[in-house]
């Protein structure tokens, strides 16, 4: 099957960067160079792109990037609407700065905030909550896949971090090996469709027709070398790049491959 076919038979693949704790105000040139590239397109990307900066520059992107081609998302929120939590920001703060989506249970947030999957269920039912779209993230470890539980383990964040009222239209899923992430290192393709396989069955399972179309995307170490083969496998929706996000002309590479629409 060509990309091209895959893509014709699937919900619209998403590419969503992951800026993480990058970015000053000067950084801003990236995200209206992938906007004003995507909207100078001929020949349209079959894929939704969107920029998750830090919270800092949410509001002024959204702005600056407006109805275009790239929808601004967040990397993280509180479950609250509102309160005394300080130093936190709700899902309602975010979409209010204009963000449509929000990344919970990053493997960092998970590991550095030792945030569990109850925590990410509920931040994901916040984000619902404010209407936004939440991309929740699960993998596993260097360690748990030498122990071989790396299906194990994934099922069990799966069950654990998506809430009840999860739809296609509210909730992406982002599968990253914890141990690709910022390493340059990636699943073989085979094992990538074993976890994508599994994730979708799961999700068909507790959401029927809402896990066909639910997205599921492949993040750790995507680049423009490796974009075509991961985004070719049955079942990857997409990606979520971090490093290769915060360059345009880095970023608009691996998004390329849902224009040239070749399998490699
Ligand atoms: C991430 O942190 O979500 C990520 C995928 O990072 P990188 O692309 O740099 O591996």
């Amino acid at each position: 099957m060509t990309l091209t076919e895959k893509v014709e038979s699937r919900p619209r693949p998403l590419v969503a960067g992951n800026w993480k704790m990058n970015g000053l105000k000067s950084a801003l040139g990236e995200a209206l160079a992938v906007d004003k590239a995507l909207a100078a397109e001929v020949s349209p990307i079959g894929a939704e792109v969107m920029i998750c900066p830090p919270a800092t520059l949410i509001m002024v992107m959204a702005e600056l990037v407006g109805e275009g081609s790239v929808t601004v998302g967040a990397q993280d929120c509180h479950c609250a609407v509102s309160g005394a939590n300080t130093g936190d920001i709700s899902a309602e703060m975010l979409a209010d700065a204009g963000a449509s989506a929000v990344i919970v249970g990053h493997s960092e947030r998970r590991a550095d905030h030792r945030e569990t999957d109850r925590l990410v269920r509920e931040k994901a039912r916040a984000a619902h909550r404010a209407g936004m779209q939440a991309i929740v993230c699960v993998g596993e470890t260097i360690g748990q896949r030498q122990a071989d539980l790396t299906l194990e383990v994934v099922a069990r964040q799966i069950a654990g971090s998506l809430p009840d009222d999860a739809t296609a239209d509210n909730t992406i899923v982002a599968y990253e090996p914890v141990w690709a992430i910022g390493t340059g290192l990636t699943p073989l393709v085979a094992d990538v469709a074993d976890v994508h396989a599994m994730i979708r069955q799961r999700l068909c399972e507790r959401f029927g027709e809402a896990g066909i179309a639910m997205r599921v995307l492949y993040g750790g170490s995507v680049k423009a070398a490796n974009a075509a083969e991961l985004m070719a496998v049955e079942n990857v929706d997409g990606a979520l790049v971090g490093g290769a996000s915060l360059k345009a002309a880095d970023f608009l590479g691996i998004i390329e491959v849902y224009r040239t629409q070749t399998v490699p």
